[in-house]
C-alpha cells in the first residue's frame, strides 16, 4: 500500500511564544510518522499566519527555509480561527490526501496524529478528536464550553460533543466542505452534515503550553450566538412564542378589565399601565434584535465576500507548475525572495 500524503494545517494568531516549540514538535512527530511509513515523505506542516502582530510569520517563515517539511501561508489580516483554518485546509487539499487540523498551543495532544492516520487508512473520511475530559479547564471554561453544546442540541444542532477543531479530513470530504459556500461558517456544525464514514479518537487536552488564550469571555460568548444562529432559528421561534403568549395574555387582561369598567369599579390603573408597556417595548426590542441578528447573516452571504485573502503561500511555491499559473508564481516567488533578501539582512 501506498502512504498517504498528510498535510497538518496549524492556524496561528500571535502565538510567538509557544510557536518555536510547536513547530519543534510537530516536525520531530512528522518525521517520525514518515520514517515509520505511515505518511508519504511529501507530507507537510503548514502554519497558517492569521494577520498576527507579532513575530508569528517571521518564525513560520526562517523554519520554513531550515526544515524542509515546514511551509506557511501569510494571511493578508486578522479573519479569525475558522477561516484561517478554512484557509489552510483548501490550500493544502489539492496535494494531499488527508489534513489534519490542529492548534498551535499544543493543547492536543499530537501523539493521537498516529490513531487519525490510522483510521484514516481504515476508510475513514473523518476523524475527530474527542476530549476525554475537561480536568484542566478552568471551572469557567468548563461550564460554559458544556452549557454550550447542551444549548446547541436543543435548538437541533448536532455537534460532536466535546470535539474542538483538532480533525483529520480526507480529500473527498474537504471537497465536499467547500460545496458549502455560507459566509458564517460555524465548521463544528458544518462537517458532520457533510455525512461520510467517521469515527472519534479520545484524547487528554493539556493546559496551553505558553502565551494567552484569543478566546476570552466575549469572544466565546460571540462565537456561540454565531454557532447558534448560523444553524437554527428556535430562536426567532421563541420570539414568536413569547409574542404570542404576550398578546392572549393582554386580551385576557383587556376582558377583565373591561368587565370591571362596566360595573363601575375602574381604577386608575397606572402600574399595570406603566408595567405593560416598559414589559411590551422590551420583547419587542428583544425581538428586533434577534431577526436584526438573522437579517445581518443574510446581508453577509448575500455579499458572497472571500472569507480570507492568502499574501504570502510558501506551501505553493515549493511544488511550481503544479496548479499555479505562471504569472502567479512568479508574482510570489518575487515577494518570496522579497522577504529572503529582508530577513536575512536582520
Ligand atoms: N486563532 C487564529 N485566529 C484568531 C484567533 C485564534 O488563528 O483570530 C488560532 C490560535 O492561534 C490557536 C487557535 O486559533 O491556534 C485556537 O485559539 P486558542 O488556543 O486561543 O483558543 P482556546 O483553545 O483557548 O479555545
Ligand atoms: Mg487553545
Amino acid at each position: 500500500m501506498i502512504e498517504p500524503i498528510l498535510t497538518i494545517v496549524v492556524p496561528c494568531y500571535n502565538e510567538e511564544e509557544v510557536l518555536p516549540e510547536t513547530i519543534f514538535e510537530l516536525n520531530n512527530l512528522l518525521i517520525d510518522l514518515v520514517n515509520e511509513r505511515l505518511v508519504s515523505n511529501r507530507s507537510r506542516l503548514l502554519f497558517v499566519d492569521d494577520g498576527s502582530k507579532d513575530e508569528t510569520w517571521q518564525i513560520i517563515y526562517k523554519e520554513g527555509l531550515r526544515k524542509e517539511h515546514v511551509h506557511g501561508l501569510k494571511l493578508s489580516r486578522n479573519v479569525g480561527h475558522q477561516n484561517a483554518l478554512l484557509a489552510g485546509v483548501f490550500t493544502a487539499k489539492d496535494y494531499s490526501d488527508c489534513v489534519i487540523s490542529i492548534d498551535a498551543d499544543l493543547q492536543d495532544d499530537i501523539q493521537v496524529i498516529r490513531e487519525f492516520i490510522q483510521k484514516f487508512t481504515e476508510g475513514n473520511e473523518i476523524v475527530y478528536g474527542v476530549r476525554k475530559c475537561r480536568e484542566t479547564d478552568t471551572f469557567f471554561k468548563r461550564f460554559t464550553a458544556q452549557g454550550f453544546y447542551k444549548l446547541m442540541s436543543k435548538m437541533g444542532v448536532d455537534l460532536v460533543y466535546n470535539h474542538a477543531d483538532f480533525r483529520l479530513m480526507s480529500r473527498r470530504a474537504i471537497s465536499e466542505l467547500e460545496r458549502y459556500r455560507e459566509a458564517n461558517l460555524f465548521l463544528r456544525g458544518i462537517v458532520p452534515l457533510i455525512g461520510f464514514q467517521s469515527t472519534k479518537v479520545f484524547y487528554d487536552r493539556k493546559i496551553r503550553k505558553a502565551g494567552q488564550t484569543k478566546y476570552p469571555l466575549k469572544k466565546m460568548l460571540a462565537f456561540a450566538f454565531d454557532g447558534i444562529t448560523s444553524f437554527s432559528v428556535t430562536p426567532i421561534r421563541a420570539v414568536l412564542l413569547i409574542g404570542l403568549v404576550s398578546f392572549f395574555v393582554s386580551l385576557m387582561f383587556g376582558g377583565y378589565f373591561l368587565t370591571l369598567k362596566f360595573f363601575g369599579e375602574t381604577q386608575t390603573g397606572w402600574t399595570s399601565l406603566i408595567t405593560s408597556i416598559w414589559l411590551i417595548g422590551g420583547l419587542q426590542l428583544i425581538a428586533i434584535g434577534l431577526i436584526g441578528e438573522y437579517v445581518g447573516k443574510i446581508y453577509k452571504e448575500s455579499k458572497h465576500r472571500p472569507k480570507y485573502s492568502i499574501d504570502i503561500d510558501t506551501f505553493s511555491l515549493a511544488m511550481p507548475g503544479h496548479l499555479k499559473k505562471k504569472a502567479k508564481l512568479e508574482e510570489e516567488l518575487f515577494l518570496f525572495n522579497q522577504l529572503k533578501d529582508a530577513s536575512e539582512r536582520k
